[in-house]
């Protein structure tokens, strides 16, 4: 008996440096209270770490509200709880949620979801111990937005051919290796030639 309380104590002082898993918490979606704040059976109310829906006052609110509940709403879900500092200053359980797979095993990051469907954004709060940059990759620079205003398509320092920015193979190339053109005539002028998958002009 005695070494099962000594057992459990070590247990105890050992959690805090426990490594960050998708399955520290597992548990029933309960509520929706809006787009990136949900409620779990046995682990009360759980604020998505590191990315922020609209207000439900505010444009869009309602409908990360909605794309929330159609996700989570009475499914099982993984949670990826902070081991830093926990809660945020609303008592709230900061944590990166995860599907559950039909096996039960942990499936797709539901804040990197929320972002990709649009309906948050990241913002890194640096008090806990995520850093969202390990399962956020920010997409390339759409034509209108920054360096490339203006610019239609994309190549790699790396290698001769051009593409549309969506393409799965721009959105590999290195951001220090980008090179926007204008048009075909700028790509194809400077020796680039259109990508085989995306097949720009
Ligand atoms: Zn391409």
């Amino acid at each position: 008996m005695r070494k099962w309380i000594l057992l459990l104590v070590a247990l105890a002082l050992l959690l805090p440096l426990a490594p960050a898993l998708p399955d520290e918490g597992r548990g029933i979606v309960t509520h929706v209270m809006d787009g990136d704040t949900i409620n779990v059976q046995g682990y009360g109310s759980i604020r998505l770490a590191d990315v922020n829906s609209p207000e439900l006052t505010a444009p869009g609110g309602p409908e990360a509200k909605e794309y929330t509940r159609n996700q989570l709403l009475n499914k099982s879900v993984h949670l990826d709880l902070d081991n830093k500092t926990g809660q945020d200053r609303y008592g709230r359980n900061v944590s990166v949620v995860f599907l559950s797979k039909t096996d039960g095993s942990v499936g797709e990051n539901f804040n990197r979801m929320l972002v990709d469907s649009g309906h948050a954004i990241v913002e890194d709060a640096k008090d806990n111990e995520f850093d969202p940059m390990q399962w956020w990759k920010p997409p390339v620079p759409l034509p209108g937005d920054g360096k490339n205003d203006g610019k239609k398509f994309v190549g790699s320092a790396k290698s001769n051919k051009y593409h549309y920015p969506d393409c799965q193979w721009a959105k590999k190339i290195k951001s220090e290796n980008e090179v926007w053109f204008s048009g075909s005539e700028d790509a194809r002028g400077k020796g680039y030639v259109p990508c085989g998958v995306c097949h720009p002009p």
